[in-house]
């Protein structure tokens, strides 16, 4: 396929032939082995990138121990002007920080520059404003065996936790780095962030835009390689205090081995099956598409992806139809392409790995309603699955690809019976107009978000996190910050 063309000069800039290079205590450093990114839609290549291992996770985590106290000395509305210039410098660069993003990761254009970009942007406004709200109280307290004449005053601080370090995956690279840089940033921590190897680019046009926004130098680094090289140094290290991952639940599991060593504090949000209960009385004008962009948007990369769909049964039917029209009209084509609906996965093993689970359903006797098919490397289209059984892996998996199975349901009881039937609990969402339906539902889903008549609504202010095998802690809001601040108590008689 003939290679897709930017059309923005800052993305053209960036392509340039010549080696990417990691960035550590504010200077560009190459390293001699390389890696490589390709564009999924047309196999291009786009960059070659420098691959970091355990040298350079030392080289950065040292250069942000350092950049730690020059980043405390700023009062907190200095910090949250460096956040705010962030978002501005993001905003300024939007059209070719997503155009890098679409070839590299494969997403439409339209993802990237109406959903994700905004959404990262909006990540360091939202946390620039809480720089100066970290507040610690006074405590009045009971102890019994004071001095005598003497008083106890006691009080608690807040201080930043540390150097994190931030690990990233592939599905929308640019803004998870934000989820976790912002709050970071906001705290007081510098920060080593590691894109996923299979989408680096964003992530070094970022370190390049920060140039100018007045961070001291290594409060962020940012290295580019493999998880297994400087996922697995950095996930190690003891100059890290704490890990911000966002992955499968796979590497999840690895990283908690990792952390053993200095008990490094870990938040990590990881994999998901999320269920859409869909109720007799839900309003079609919105459920049909919302179930729609909830599994099929970012081709189904998305870890809250509406993988499981349960539809009432007098309703099912219709339902199936109509949904597997909805994606029927779906367009796959290259993501600079703006006909385009769907872009590729993000690579042609990532596509395999759809077309086996597609593959070893349909052998179990599942049924195609649509899609199941695969095209040009990486393309997969929109897959909608009916007769599926709860023992298969198809259903029970995490498939990360535009494929659904619809399972039809008598009662409430036995649609939250379905829902629950996963060891994931990230996300899900019900559709009905009926009120007592959407909170019975919300309070008996087990699952760290919970939508009614939509899907994948997401804002800084809304903590985002997983139950069960979905993760530790929570992203956003208040509780996303509260992860990177370590508590003191001090204790005084005066
Ligand atoms: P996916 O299966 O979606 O690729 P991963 O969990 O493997 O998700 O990857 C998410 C991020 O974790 C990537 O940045 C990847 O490089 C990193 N990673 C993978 N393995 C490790 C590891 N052993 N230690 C640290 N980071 C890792």
């Amino acid at each position: 396929m003939t290679p897709q063309t930017p059309q923005t000069q800052g993305a053209l800039t960036f392509l340039q032939p010549g080696q990417k290079r990691l960035w550590i205590g504010g200077e560009w450093m190459a390293t001699t082995a390389t890696f490589d990114a390709f564009d999924p839609a047309t196999g291009a290549h786009l960059a070659t990138l420098s691959r970091a291992g355990a040298a350079e996770a030392d080289a950065a985590v040292a250069a942000a121990t350092r950049a730690l106290p020059l980043w405390a000395a700023l009062t907190p509305a200095a910090r949250g002007a460096v956040l705010w210039r962030i978002a501005d410098v993001i905003e300024a660069h939007a059209d070719e920080l997503a155009e890098l993003e679409t070839l590299d990761q494969g997403k439409t254009l339209r993802t990237g520059r109406m959903g994700e970009i905004p959404g990262a942007i909006a990540q360091f406004r939202y946390y620039a404003g809480y720089a100066t709200k970290i507040l610690g109280s006074t405590i009045p307290t009971s102890i019994a065996h004071q001095p005598p004449g003497k008083r106890i005053f006691a009080y608690t601080m807040r201080e930043p936790i540390g150097v994190v370090a931030a690990i990233v995956p592939w599905n929308s690279p640019l803004l998870m780095a934000a989820m976790k840089l912002a709050p970071a940033l906001c705290a007081g921590c510098a920060v080593v962030l590691k894109p996923a190897e299979e989408t680096s680019l964003t992530a070094i046009r970022l370190g390049e835009l920060l140039a100018d926004v007045g961070l001291p130098p290594g409060v962020v680094n940012i290295l580019t390689g493999y998880g297994h090289e400087v996922g697995a140094a950095l996930t190690a290290h003891p100059g890290v205090a704490k890990v911000a991952f966002t992955g499968s639940t796979e590497t999840g599991r690895v990283l908690l081995g990792a952390a053993r060593g200095n008990l490094k504090k870990l938040t990590l949000e990881l994999g998901g099956k999320s269920p859409a209960v869909v109720m007799a009385d839900a309003d079609l004008t919105l459920a049909v598409p919302g179930v729609a962009r909830g599994i099929f948007g970012n081709a189904g990369q998305v870890c809250v992806a509406g993988s499981r769909v349960y539809v009432q049964r007098a309703l099912h039917d219709r339902f199936a139809e109509a949904l597997a029209a909805e994606a029927g009209r779906m367009r796959l084509g290259p993501g600079l392409d703006p006909a385009s609906d769907l872009g590729p996965l993000v690579n042609t093993a990532q596509a395999d790995r759809v077309a086996a689970y597609v593959k070893e359903g349909r052998a179990e006797g599942a049924t195609v309603l649509t899609g199941g098919t695969r095209s040009g490397g990486a393309f997969y289209a929109p897959t909608v699955l009916t007769n599926t059984r709860p023992s298969m892996r198809l259903m029970r998996e995490e498939i990360f690809g535009p494929v659904v199975t619809l399972t039809p349901f008598d009662d409430m009881d036995e649609a939250l019976a379905q829902a629950n039937d996963t060891v994931y609990g990230l996300a899900a969402s019900v559709w009905t107009e009926s009120l007592s339906t959407a909170h019975r539902m919300a309070a008996g889903i087990r699952a760290g978000t919970v939508w009614v008549n939509c899907h994948s609504y997401f804002s800084p202010e809304l903590p985002k996190g997983g139950h069960k095998e979905s993760g530790w802690g929570y992203e956003n809001g208040a509780q996303g910050l509260e992860n990177y601040l370590e508590s003191k108590t001090v204790c005084m008689v005066l």
